[in-house]
């Protein structure tokens, strides 16, 4: 089965992983901007990384056929630092117009202090006038719940942004009602031991339904697997799901949250092979 996983760190990740998620069938990734696993010294160090996501990444991608996309940001934990945030946030139209990016994320909340909630609203106002997608981090500590609906109610009380326009990650059992009945796109993160395992997504999944939610791997610093949406399918179909159901969820429904990006291009894989073939003859 084709798939997409639409939130992977692939910078944390070697080349071979590209082509290992290849064999599994992954055809796109989304990768947001987030920490480098240490605190950077200037803006301009994230300069550089957003050329990392528009130039090198896409090209690393490709040499295993997988088409890749990606989001801008400065993430909720170097946002405590008002005034470096405020320095990035000016960068970032800079690289709006690249061909891969989908939008601002991944946003959102580390600690729910009152310097995240600056910026995370500062970055609310940049996606407004821009008119792009937001791709919502919410945090992973204790409070969860309560940073998840500082979150939600920050977006809503925001009437330049459209729930459908918003993808809502990290969600758990405790937090998926709370996003996904105001209207937002909804997100799992599948861990081998942290946040949401693959059969907690599928518990949820046939809880809540498949409407407006789809499932992703992370890839971050910490242990993490980037194959983790191959995994989903497999627990999918030992439940004895249909293949419809489980690519709407792999497949159809993150195309359709990324379609409505401002420039938005994808080549589906039969295209892909169409084109290949083409080019050998
Ligand atoms: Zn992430």
């Amino acid at each position: 089965m084709y798939y997409i996983d639409p939130h992977i760190h692939m910078i944390s990740r070697i080349t071979d992983d590209y082509e290992r998620m290849a064999r599994m069938g992954c055809v796109a990734i989304s990768e947001p901007a987030f920490w480098a696993g240490f605190d950077r010294s200037s803006a301009e160090a994230f300069r550089d990384y957003f050329r990392q996501l528009t130039e090198f990444e896409p090209t690393r991608a490709r040499w295993s056929g997988i088409q890749h996309y990606t989001w801008l940001c400065i993430n909720a934990k170097e946002a405590e630092n008002v005034s470096l945030s405020r320095e990035v946030i000016s960068l970032i139209p800079d690289f709006l117009d690249k061909p891969n990016v989908l939008g601002i994320g991944e946003i959102g909340l580390n600690k729910n202090t009152p310097n995240e909630c600056t910026i995370f609203r500062e970055h609310l106002d940049l996606a407004a006038k821009t008119n792009e997608l937001i791709l919502i981090h919410t945090p992973h500590l204790q409070d969860k719940y309560k940073g998840t609906r500082m979150i939600a109610d920050m977006l809503l009380e925001d009437n330049r942004l459209e729930p459908e326009r918003v993808l809502i990650d990290h969600l758990e059992e405790h937090t998926i009602g709370l996003a996904k009945d105001s209207g937002f796109w909804c997100a799992m993160t599948l861990y081998p031991i942290t946040k949401c395992t693959p059969s907690r997504a599928a518990d949820i999944i046939e809880t809540y339904g498949d409407e407006r939610i789809m499932v992703n791997s992370a890839g971050d610093w910490g242990p993490s697997n980037p194959l983790a949406v191959p995994d989903f399918i497999m627990e999918m179909r030992r439940r004895g799901h249909t293949e419809t159901r489980i690519q709407k969820i792999v497949y159809d429904n993150p195309l359709e949250f990324f379609s409505q990006a401002n420039h938005f291009e994808f080549s589906s894989p039969d295209t892909l092979c169409e084109e290949q073939q083409a080019g050998a003859q």
